[in-house]
């Protein structure tokens, strides 16, 4: 249960804690509590590795985003003796993918449904909470799963940005709201937040997630400290009979030919990268996919669709462009860029620039003059099937025209996870190396039925809008048995060469953002649960626990009283085949480990993965046909490809009599709204709603033959 802390704070704090009965208080004195202000800024920020190596005071730890630790307490020597210091259980089922903030020995994170959390950074004790109460049937118009990725601070306020859409000041010291605005333009499209929010320059800038779904993509900047709006930069273009919001979209309409994308909504959301540059006082934002997906359906007169799939450069005070850099020119595949940006100065080619790097999901990792956003190189960091590489002359990648799906559908890579989707990266300067997850992840790109028969694609009111008809395409992958095998990998890259310098290979294609320390490690949590520590110069394991929880999110490095910490929040939900999830269950923590420590997690009990015998089928081949589709369209993205799970939320093939027997009521009536599953009575009908039921259970017997 999700309950408000905040109201409460000054009478009972340890009330809302989810610990045990607290102890008498005339038997023991309350433990002194670090000092809570949070008083960050730009010059705060700035001398973090002179003053404070121990801090994380942004997302990607300072405003270059480099999630490098210059810790090195934790070291090739010393990191058999890392253990476990403490750790939180965080009670949901939903992917963890935090990066926590560390300010004056507290760690602030937020978890889904955006439940903040203040704790003691060196014991893991609550110092306060805060719910905003966003309704669990926001999941629904989630594509990803209900997911926050993070928070920001600036001069004594946390800002949290939630999944229904607002943004909000919270005092650090006890999380008292104290202001809220709502950041979205059309109530009626399924936007949401799962990105943190950025703060610097007295503004807070925020974006959105909702590509799949139809919406229309833009970037909003308030002022820090009243939360009054300053900017906004759209990032597609709207309804072309209504006049263009600013000159940018000008530009951009000019490369939209054809279609009615602004029916769907054109895409573009920047959902995730947002990096201040003080060097110049610019803001870069990472722009999404086209929506729908396909571009002959979405501008079928051709063109590059600005700005989709770009990088673009902001003034940080008025939102006005000073430059853009479009790495999938057209998209066509849902490439978005906005995976993490990093700023560096580095040398290349003789001269010394300011540069930023992103590895987006097209499998190219660009870095680019921050100057100018010439580009100077991209590498190709993974299997590319789509484009043969990046041509530096026009800065445009080069398709393969074998690999167009209008005719035929295509296993392609990347496919639409990317080579490399939203899990951080880490930058060593002192090896010119950037360490990160990769994968290669085919999809079977293919037009949907609709417009092949019609030549029309039409909108589908809160149902994603890829124009790629998940239904359909499951069926179709089943039936053609012919998907390729995935693949992950720990990358250790050289931006300037393009070279890896070493490649660790997973045995799961799904893995965790990435810390690099000065320590000479870097450190990744990975599907099967495993935290390892790898040798920076040659990707060798020279620490490793399990936690058996699967892990995505990236862990961070702090020091409180001289001692230095790793963290991270693990419980992925939803990982996979085979992963410590579905081996397990998910169970949520942040967890924090320091030299000399042994605290022990609880060990979870192996789950039994036979399949219960299922009520009996007792539909026609063809309603059971139908149920894999509609199940595909509307089930599969948070319960899995073909009804498996695997971690996470419920495996639907091992439903048990009592959810068989309240099936119309949990998927029509919303008895289960609150945990995040919504009513569907507005696309299913009962007989849907049963089909789906029978496909469910037609799945739970053939796995029952196989096993
Ligand atoms: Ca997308």
């Amino acid at each position: 249960m999700r309950t408000s802390c905040a109201l409460l704070l000054c009478l009972f704090v340890v009330a809302c804690s989810d610990d045990a009965t607290p102890p008498p208080p005339d038997t023991i004195a309350p433990a002194p509590q670090p000092t809570v202000t949070a008083m960050v800024d730009e010059a705060r920020i700035a001398a973090m590795d002179t003053v404070e190596p121990g801090a994380w005071l942004t997302y990607g730890r300072n405003y270059e985003e480099q999630r490098f630790s210059p810790l090195t307490q934790i070291n090739q020597d010393t990191v058999a003796d890392l253990g476990i210091a403490w750790y939180k259980d965080l009670h949901t089922f939903h992917p963890l993918e935090a990066t926590p903030l560390i300010i004056d020995g507290v760690m602030y994170f937020s978890t889904p449904f955006n439940i903040i959390y203040a704790l003691d950074a060196k014991n893991g004790e609550e110092i306060w909470r805060y719910d905003p109460e966003v309704p669990g049937e926001t999941a629904r118009d989630a594509c990803c799963g209900v997911i926050s990725r993070g928070l920001a601070a600036y001069k004594g306020r946390i800002y949290a940005a939630t999944l229904d859409g607002r943004l909000m000041a919270l005092d650090a010291a006890t999380g008292v709201p104290v202001w809220e605005v709502d950041t979205i333009i059309d109530r009626t499209r399924q936007y949401t937040i799962t990105g943190a929010p950025r703060v610097a320059s007295g503004k807070v800038y925020i974006g959105n997630g909702g590509a799949e779904y139809g919406v229309r993509g833009y970037v909003t900047a308030y002022d820090a400290d009243t939360g009054e709006q300053a900017w906004r930069f759209y990032t597609v273009p709207g309804d072309p009979a209504l006049p263009f919001e600013h000159a940018e979209m000008e530009l951009a309409a000019k490369t939209w030919k054809g279609g009615e994308w602004w029916k769907i909504g054109g895409g573009g959301t920047v959902w995730n990268s947002i990096v201040y540059d003080p060097d110049f006082n610019n803001i870069y934002i990472g722009v999404g996919n086209g929506a729908p997906w396909t571009r002959i359906i979405r501008s079928p007169g051709g063109g590059d669709n600005l700005f989709l799939a770009s990088i673009v450069a902001l003034d940080a005070d008025t939102g006005v462009m000073k430059w853009y850099y479009q790495t999938t020119p057209g998209d066509n595949w849902d490439y978005t860029a906005v995976q993490d940006m990093m700023l560096a100065d580095m040398e290349i080619d003789g001269a010394q620039r300011k540069v930023l790097m992103q590895a987006p999901k097209n499998g190219f990792f660009y870095v680019i003059d921050r100057s100018d956003g010439k580009l100077l190189r991209a590498h190709k960091f993974a299997t590319t099937t789509w484009a043969t590489h990046v041509d530096m002359a026009t800065g445009r990648p080069v398709e393969n025209p074998d690999k167009a799906y209008v005719d035929n559908a295509q296993w392609i890579l990347p496919g639409p996870f990317g080579a490399h989707n939203w899990q951080a990266m880490s930058y060593d300067a002192s090896r010119g190396l950037v360490y990160f997850d990769s994968h290669d992840a085919p999809f079977l790109y293919s037009m949907p039925q609709e417009y092949q028969k019609s030549g029309f694609y039409k909108r589908r009111i809160r149902q994603w809008n890829t124009a790629v008809e998940f239904g359909h395409l499951q069926q179709m992958i089943r039936q053609r048995g012919d998907e390729p095998e995935s693949k992950g990998y720990l990358n250790a890259f050289d931006p300037i060469t393009g070279e890896k310098k070493w490649v660790v290979e997973k045995s799961h294609p799904d893995n965790g953002g990435v810390l690099a320390t000065a320590g000479n490690l870097v450190f990744q949590g990975d599907a099967l649960g495993d935290l390892t520590a790898f040798d920076s110069d040659t990707g060798e394991v020279r620490w490793q626990i399990n936690l058996y929880s699967s892990m995505i999110a990236p862990p961070i490095s702090y020091a409180v009283d001289g001692e230095q910490y790793i963290a991270i929040q693990i419980g992925a939900g939803g990982r996979g085949p085979d992963s410590a999830d579905e081996k397990y269950g998910s169970t949520a923590r942040i967890v924090s480990l320091k030299l000399g420590a042994n605290v022990q997690l609880p060990v979870p009990p192996e789950l039994d993965l036979g399949i219960p015998e299922p009520p009996p089928l007792t539909a026609s081949v063809e309603d059971i046909s139908r149920g894999e589709v509609l199940y595909g369209d509307i089930c599969t993205f948070c319960h899995g490809p073909s009804a498996r799970s695997a971690g996470g939320l419920p495996d639907l093939r091992r439903a048990s009599p009592e959810t068989h027997a309240a099936w119309q009521s949990i998927v029509l009536g919303g008895s289960k709204k609150a945990n995040g599953m919504a009513s569907f009575a507005d696309l299913l009908t009962n007989d849907d709603a049963e089909r789906i039921r029978q496909f469910v259970i037609s799945r739970a017997i053939e796995d029952r033959k196989e096993t």
